[in-house]
């Protein structure tokens, strides 16, 4: 298949939206920027469409898609009912990168829950994705557009790495604002449970609705807990060089990781850093990347997953990390490093 790619880097392309809108529409895939990250779109009521999403990611059936709508009354047709709280951050954080989930109504196939019967809706902050949705009927299941397993991609030429020649079309929105996938917090609970950190963390979530709780299969650090968003259960993010994050006093964390690199060199590795711009300088390896600023976390989240898949393209194969621990979006953050590290952490 030839995937045509659409630019809309400096805003929305009103007739290349109609002819995205037209595929998603005869159950084709059409990959688009969020805020968050690029999504894989297909048209979330056509259960044939959402079984060529996991197709073409390799992913596994059991995990669900999220739908995106561009409108508040959308999401009526597709949920049983909405409690008073979730209506309150709707009224805060929508459109932006949180994402809640309900009882399921008919309308929507098991296919693109993964058999479950609930549903996880969100009303993404960018006007392409939001022009695309409104095009394609309305409603467009949208997992991250890489292949299962590997890093989300951030800017289009990711997209075109995993799905190039395997999709209709990708439009290429520029590279993202935050980097990392949406905030998951679950309504189906008693009490409102965040299934996946993201940019919107659980203060700002408090601080609307009061009583709110993070799924322990998140904390635990033990495979025994298990996550209830079915996504969060899979290795994930996983770069090809084996990653090890050190964490500890700025001083001692840099003093480490160029010990371990000269320990890698010498045993013939090619070892590798992610630093940030105040710890570039202190280190003697060849391959430092810089991640961002900690003066400034939405850097950090923003280049996360690029940083790891630059390090793919590279004979890279150790990879030395430092914690980027930031004040709001840390928790979020360190989830998908420590994901990507297959929880290998040196504490010093
Ligand atoms: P992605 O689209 O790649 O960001 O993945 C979507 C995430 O949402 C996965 O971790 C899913 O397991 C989770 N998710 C989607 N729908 C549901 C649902 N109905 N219940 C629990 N988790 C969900
Ligand atoms: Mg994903």
């Amino acid at each position: 298949m030839k995937t045509v790619i659409e630019d809309m880097c400096s805003g929305v392309d009103e007739e290349a939206i109609a002819r995205a809108g037209s595929i998603l529409k005869q159950g084709g895939l059409v990959a688009f920027p969020t805020e968050t990250v690029y999504g894989l779109g297909a048209d979330a009521l056509d259960a044939e469409a959402s079984a060529r999403i996991y197709a073409a990611k390799g992913r596994p059936s059991d995990n669900p898609l999220i739908i995106h709508i561009a409108d508040w009354e959308a999401i009526n047709y597709i949920v049983e009912e909405i409690p008073e709280q979730a209506k309150k951050l709707a009224d805060e954080y929508w459109p932006g990168p949180l994402t809640m989930i309900f009882r399921k109504s008919k309308a929507v196939p098991l296919a693109t829950t993964g058999g479950l019967q609930t549903v996880a809706v969100r009303m993404p902050d960018h006007e392409v994705a939001r022009a695309l949705i409104r095009a394609g009927g309305g409603y467009v299941a949208a997992p991250s557009a890489n292949t299962s397993g590997r890093p989300s991609p951030t800017k289009a030429s990711h997209v075109v790495e995993d799905m190039d020649g395997k999709i209709e079309m990708i439009i290429d929105g520029g590279e993202v604002g935050i980097g990392i996938e949406s905030t998951i917090i679950d309504f189906t609970e008693e009490i409102p449970t965040i299934l996946r950190p993201g940019y919107i963390n659980q203060e700002m979530i408090a601080r609307v609705i009061g009583n709110v709780r993070t799924d322990r299969g998140l904390i635990a650090d033990n495979s025994e807990v298990k996550p209830k968003a079915p996504g969060m259960k899979y290795r994930h993010y996983a770069p090809r060089a084996e990653l090890f994050i050190v964490e500890g006093q700025e001083k001692q964390v840099r003093d480490k990781i160029n010990e371990l690199v000269r320990e890698a060199a010498a045993q013939g590795k090619k070892p590798g850093i992610i630093a940030t711009e105040e710890s570039m300088g202190f280190y003697e390896c060849q391959m430092v990347k810089s991640i961002g600023t900690r003066t400034e976390e939405i850097t950090i989240s923003r280049h996360l997953f690029g940083i790891l898949r630059e390090f793919d393209n590279s004979d890279i194969s150790v990879i030395y990390s430092e914690a980027f621990e930031t004040p709001n979006m840390g928790q979020a953050i360190m989830n998908r490093l420590i994901k990507a590290a297959g929880h290998q952490i040196i504490r010093v």
